[in-house]
């Protein structure tokens, strides 16, 4: 198995191939966040600005561009929590390729509605990401189409890898990467471009407090389904997969370090993220400031790289997230401002 792994020169070849579909994000200074944790620097990484709102373009991209011709007539499938069948519907309907999108029903709406407005086919199936999956294998057999999977395809892998590549290009002296977790394409990928360009740089995995399948598979030595339950961070829900062979080995392998959030140090990275940089990024890609924010990582003078990686939530639960926010600094700002309680003086 270990020669189909993907390497640093699959994330180089994806580079080339992905680049008329999508967008080099830049490098955000976050100077704010720096001088709270103390490092020498942060920047963003905002692929919440990648085209279809998050960096999972650059998987899909990738594994559809190199399909043959007989398979992109074929037409492809997948399943997914949201952004990774947006990724699909886009790309497969820039190149006129049929594409079969499965979700499960706890997927929000608005996901399912812009997918279809993508042009692909959704299908609802299930109340968890696996209830999506196992209709995805019925489906894919019965039409005989092409597989398109969220994460655990070498192909995909080593196109979210190019973040890697971007990061480092711009920014030679990084130190710290921290990158969101769930599935592992994204983490497996960044965390094997960045050690193979520099060993040194310290890679962060971090997860859902709430459902942290891969941690649980790192500890078991194989893959452990994890209850679905509900969280801000939606993108990030569902297990790494019963049958997986790529992220699992790449991320014991090349990740450093682990770290676990809460849902409360979710929200106060989206809104510390909307305060400095009036950026809006769904709770997947706030898990990264949320660990910075809460210290629960020892950056002082590291020069650090935080992935935000997409944008994509409803637009009630965030003004929600927000307005939360404002009220906790209005609670800080009365705090202060109170007037003190004054000692009567004992005559
Ligand atoms: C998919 C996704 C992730 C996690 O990526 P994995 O490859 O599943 O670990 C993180 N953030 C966002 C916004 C995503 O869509």
């Amino acid at each position: 198995m270990i020669s189909s792994m993907p390497t640093l020169h699959d994330a180089y070849t994806a580079r080339a191939r992905i680049r008329s579909l999508i967008r080099k994000t830049p490098l955000l200074d976050a100077a704010v966040l720096a001088r709270k944790t103390g490092a020498r620097g942060v920047v963003f990484k905002p692929e919440c600005l990648q085209n279809t709102g998050s960096f999972k373009i650059r998987g899909a991209a990738n594994k559809i561009l190199s399909l043959g011709d007989a398979e992109k007539k074929t037409g492809v499938i997948t399943f997914s929590t949201g952004n990774h069948g947006k990724a699909v519907a886009h790309v497969a309907h820039t190149l006129g390729i049929p594409a079969v999108v499965c979700l499960s029903e706890h997927v929000a709406p608005y996901r399912a509605e812009r997918i279809q407005a993508l042009g692909a086919e959704v299908v609802r199936w299930g109340r968890s990401q696996d209830d999506a999956e196992a209709h995805y294998h019925e489906m894919k057999a019965a039409r005989g189409l092409i597989p398109v999977v969220p994460f655990d395809d070498p192909i995909i892998i080593a196109g979210q890898a190019t973040i890697a590549l971007e990061i480092v290009a711009d920014l030679p002296e990084i130190q710290v990467l921290l990158v969101p977790l769930s599935g592992g394409g994204l983490l497996a990928g960044m965390a094997l471009a960045a050690k193979a360009i520099n060993p040194a740089i310290h890679v962060v995995g971090i997860s859902l407090k709430r459902s942290p399948a891969m941690l649980e598979s790192l500890k078991a030595g194989r893959p452990v389904a994890v209850e679905e339950k509900d969280s801000i961070a939606d993108s990030l829900l569902g297990g790494i997969g019963t049958t997986n062979r790529y992220t699992l080995p790449l991320v014991e392998k090349y990740v450093d370090e682990h770290l676990l959030v809460s849902e409360d140090e979710i929200k106060d990275g989206m809104f510390s993220v909307f305060e400095t940089h009036r950026l809006i990024i769904e709770g997947a890609a706030a898990v990264t400031v949320g660990a910075l924010l809460h210290q629960k990582i020892d950056v002082r003078k590291k020069m650090v790289g935080v992935l935000l990686s997409g944008s994509s939530i409803d637009s009630k639960a965030y003004l929600s997230i927000i307005q939360g926010g404002l009220d906790g600094e209005e609670r800080k700002k009365s705090d202060l401002e109170a007037p003190r309680p004054v000692r009567k003086g004992i005559p």
